[in-house]
């Protein structure tokens, strides 16, 4: 096994596209991208279609995500031609909660919005993760309190996978940048206010000087605001 501080030194100095190449080829067929379609994952998601193949992407279709998001799902798989491999909860759970609790549950406590992110979110992410070795996304250090002290490469307990965040150290304006410099599809929802999108009746827009996340579970406590797919 590889000590994430011999991962993280290899690709540290590295651009983009060369950390790609880095984990695709020390991972051979098991490095995978979960996309949800944000603003940074169009940036990873650009540079895995255009440049390594062989990087799975995926993404989690929780049933509650926005028509925008979908719109955005459609114009990447229409620039790239390329498949996302979509994972959906399980049906018997969905059910389940919203034949028990209704279909808005999880305003109502903290418990009850971490068991609509379980089977919504973290069931799936299990599915999509089985028989992958390393594991990247799309997170930034300046999103949130929680990530503020984050590595670039982690190991995953839960998951068993490494963990990589090759955009950690991009600010907000990078990101525009090379979606601008690649004419990359973005989610129309980021021009609107909404700088972290999920599910629909989660996410909200910010105003101007709020915190990134203070548009996700806004009714939460602003430091318990993951989740349960970056725990
Ligand atoms: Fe459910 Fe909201 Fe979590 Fe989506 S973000 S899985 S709707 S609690």
């Amino acid at each position: 096994m590889i000590a994430t501080a011999t991962i993280q030194s290899a690709i540290a100095p590295l651009d983009l596209p060369a950390v790609l190449r880095y984990l695709a080829g020390q991972f051979p067929g098991k490095t995978v991208f979960s996309t949800s379609f944000g603003i940074e994952d169009q940036v990873l998601i650009h540079h895995i279609f255009e440049n390594q193949p062989d990087i799975r992407v995926f993404t989690l279709d929780t049933g509650r995500i926005f028509p925008e998001t979908y719109a955005v799902m459609n114009s990447t798989r229409t620039r790239y031609k390329k498949q996302v491999e979509t994972f959906f909860p399980l049906h018997e759970s969905v059910e389940k909660m919203l034949s028990e609790k209704g279909p808005s549950s999880f305003y109502e406590s903290m418990e009850n919005r971490k068991e609509c992110c379980g089977i919504r979110k973290v069931e799936p992410l299990g599915r999509a993760l089985q028989g992958a070795a390393c594991w990247i996304t799309g997170l930034r250090r300046e999103q949130s309190d929680n990530r503020k002290e984050m590595p670039m490469v982690e190991w995953d307990e839960k998951f068993g996978v490494y963990k990589v965040h090759p955009l950690l150290e991009w600010s907000s304006e990078d990101i525009k940048a090379e979606i601008a410099k690649y004419n990359i599809p973005y989610n129309t929802l980021h021009d609107k206010g909404y700088v972290s999108i999920g599910c629909q009746p989660c996410t909200r827009a910010i105003r101007p000087g709020e915190d990134f996340r203070a548009g996700r579970w806004w009714w939460e406590n602003n430091d318990k605001k993951e989740c349960g797919l970056h725990a």
